[in-house]
């Protein structure tokens, strides 16, 4: 038929598929639109029609007939099984050489294992990490896709249009690598968050219950400090939540808000693959382990009359020089943290065989994403300058900035500890960042341990091979 095609098409107009679909629209690319209920298609059109030209088929396979070739097709809709059926669907639907998009919360081995199925029946499959949120979706999100080179040169162009630009005008999207790559560099992506979501919520719970300051107080500090290197989203809206005081009791919002934090996966599918990989995302672990502790009432009741020390708010002037020490302890945490999800995207590459540009990933999250953040450039710098830097803790802009922030933070850890106020993600950080640089671990110790109960061997650090001790002669 010789009918007007779209270049795009969006299955799945929840929140995310239909902004997304409007800013592929507002891009100037004819956009077909398809929803398994046909009530929010028509709704789409009705409201934002006049953002661009969409064709709504109500019908998969108008939809699918409504797309020029090869077909490019991005499926929003709710992760898992939900995914497997609706590519199950158009996948009999499209011919050699069409491309599925998913752009859903995908686990990275279910995007191996659908991209392989579909490369056998001839179709591209490109999973696609979107973060950005609903706003994001509209107005430009950070895109990951995955996939292989040829479905990238077909419809990458497309997504960096539609994606949101750093500060150099260069587009928050990159083709990640093969199959996974994209999925999993999301997940990551994710982890970090709830990392920096950690630390951040408990250099709050200092500067309130060490420091003494009241909510408005700190939204003030985190205010100065997003002027600094810390400049970040996060810090940015962690400002106005604290600033912001609930309507119906005029109290801080903080402080009416059950204290028990939720979680959707993402954070957890980052420690179960760090666990597999053998990478130690310690920061990431304490920061999904904090919100777990925190939503166990439980336990919390049960332990709530255990002792504690007491505690006496800080002087005016001790409380200001404490700021400036949680602010080191913040940063250099958060670098550490960022260090331990860089090497587990480094051993995934190694062990999927993605060859994922370290720097590429740092640049695509300087903009639309949850974590974007000014120290994002410096991280880009660092892998751009060596792309086989071992840690970025041996970076060394880094390596001066952690190392001149090391007094404070460990005071930091230290206060926190004497005044019994839990800072899991602090703590973590500076034990990795001295395990690091240990001129012996006792690890040394847990060989012989190992040795002695198992037969496990050890090895020497003086000469080659393994060896046994016949420990207590007669065992
Ligand atoms: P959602 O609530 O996760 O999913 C709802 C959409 O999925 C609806 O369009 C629904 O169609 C469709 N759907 C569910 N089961 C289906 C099935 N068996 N067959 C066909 N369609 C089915 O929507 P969302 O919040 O917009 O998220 C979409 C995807 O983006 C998810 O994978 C999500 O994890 C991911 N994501 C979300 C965000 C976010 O901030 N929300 C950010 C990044 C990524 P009906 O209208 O017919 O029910």
């Amino acid at each position: 038929d010789t009918g007007k095609k779209a270049q795009i098409g969006v299955t799945g107009l929840a929140v995310m598929g239909r902004n997304l679909a409007r800013n592929f629209a507002r891009h100037g690319y004819t956009v077909a639109l398809h929803n398994r209920t046909p009530t929010r298609t028509h709704a789409l059109v009705e409201e934002f029609g006049r953002e661009g030209t969409f064709l709504p088929s109500d019908d998969p396979a108008a939809f699918v007939a409504s797309l020029e070739r090869p077909r490019r097709l991005v499926i929003m809709v709710k992760a898992g099984m939900s995914t497997d059926a609706v590519i199950e669907e158009f996948a009999g639907l499209l011919e050699p050489g069409d491309m599925i998009i998913d752009g859903g919360n995908a686990h990275f081995e279910d995007t191996r294992r659908r991209e392989a199925a579909l490369r056998e029946r001839g179709l591209h499959f490109v999973g696609t990490g979107v973060s950005g949120g609903e706003e994001g979706a509209l107005n430009g999100p950070s895109i990951m896709p995955g996939g292989s080179a040829e479905a990238y040169a077909a419809v990458g162009p497309m997504l960096e249009d539609i994606a949101a630009k750093a500060a150099d005008g260069t587009p928050c999207c990159v083709h990640v690598g093969p199959d996974g790559a994209g999925h999993f560099v999301k997940m990551v992506h994710n982890g970090i968050e709830y990392a920096d979501m950690q630390l951040i919520a408990e250099a709050y719970d200092l500067l309130r219950h060490v420091a003494g300051y009241r909510p408005a107080e700190i939204a003030e500090i985190f205010r100065t400090w997003n002027t600094g290197r810390l400049d970040s989203y996060l810090i940015e809206i962690t400002s106005e939540v604290l600033a912001h005081s609930d309507a119906a009791t005029g109290l801080p919002f903080v402080d009416v808000v059950a204290d028990s934090a939720g979680q959707k996966g993402t954070g957890r599918w980052t420690v179960q693959t760090a666990l597999d990989l053998g990478v130690p995302v310690s920061g990431i672990a304490e920061a999904v382990f904090a919100r777990s502790v925190s939503g166990h009432t439980g336990l919390r009741q049960a332990a709530r009359g255990l002792p504690g020390p007491e505690r006496a708010p800080l002087s005016p002037q001790d409380a200001r020089h404490f700021a400036d020490q949680v602010e080191q302890a913040l940063y250099a945490s958060k670098v550490v943290s960022y260090a331990q999800g860089w090497n587990m995207i480094d051993a995934a590459g190694a062990e999927y065989g993605w060859s994922i540009d370290l720097g590429a990933v740092a640049a695509i999250w300087r903009g639309g994403c949850i974590i974007r953040a000014a120290f994002l450039d410096r991280i880009r710098a660092a892998f751009d300058a060596d792309p086989k830097l071992p840690t970025l803790l041996a970076d060394r802009e880094f390596a001066a900035e952690v190392g001149a922030a090391q007094r404070d933070w460990r005071t930091v850890v230290a206060t926190a500890v004497t005044h019994g106020v839990p800072a899991p993600g602090f703590a973590a950080a500076l034990s990795y960042y001295d395990a690091l640089r240990a001129e012996r671990l006792p690890a040394a110790l847990t060989q012989g341990q190992r040795d002695y109960f198992g037969a496990h061997t050890y090895r020497r650090a003086d000469r080659e091979g393994s060896f046994h001790t016949l420990w207590g002669g007669d065992r």
